[in-house]
């Protein structure tokens, strides 16, 4: 599945890569959420998403989401993100914070303009449990580089929320001063068992 309904908001699945390997990741309960299959035999490309997409209109929101980061594929997000803001529709994305590192390079202006949203998991309070819980194929690296995505984000994006999933290994108070002193939003999502 590659576009699906859930409430009035459509979710965008373009790939199932990730840098990450987190222990609560939602991938290692199923096959997909709200009754969809999520896993894809190959990633679509543009103009398949975009026809999956069809009229934006009705929604309220369109997410780039999981079974994967879906900025590890930056110019799909580009393109299909201009499609839908044509529709003059909020576009937001769910990403993991380390497309800077999987590209090289800053790649976060340009998201300006055709992103309203961007919501980054930071998962833990320091490099070393975020390491813990993720597995980032960038080792202790990735966290400091996802708060430094975080703070370019700000930058170009109205938007910005650093999320934590509510397991008992990170201290949520902490995190959520993480979130104050960058001067973002921050939510709290419930495990998903
Ligand atoms: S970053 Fe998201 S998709 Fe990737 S392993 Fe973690 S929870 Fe799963």
């Amino acid at each position: 599945m590659i576009a699906y309904a859930l409430g009035n908001k459509l979710y965008l699945n373009i790939t199932n890569r990730c840098t990450n390997k987190c222990s609560f990741c939602i991938r290692n309960q199923g096959p997909g959420v709200g009754g969809y299959y999520l896993w894809l035999d190959e990633e679509p490309t543009t103009q398949e998403v975009i026809e999956a997409i069809g009229d934006p209109s009705e929604y309220e929101e369109v997410v780039f989401c999981g079974y994967g980061e879906p900025l590890l594929r930056i110019h799909t997000v580009l393109e299909v993100a201009k499609y839908v803001k044509g529709f003059n529709v909020p576009v937001r994305i769910d990403t993991n914070g380390q497309a800077n590192l999987a590209h090289g390079e800053n790649i976060v202006p340009e998201l300006e303009g055709l992103v309203d949203t961007i919501s980054i998991s930071l998962n833990a309070e320091n490099s070393a449990k975020y390491d813990q819980i993720c597995s980032s194929e960038f080792g202790e690296e990735a966290f400091e580089a996802l708060l430094e995505f975080t703070r370019e984000c700000k930058k170009y994006i109205p938007n910005v929320i650093l999320s934590v999933v509510d397991i008992p290994e990170i201290d949520v108070e902490k995190c959520r001063a993480i979130a104050e002193d960058l001067g973002v939003d921050f939510r709290v999502r419930a495990y998903i068992k």
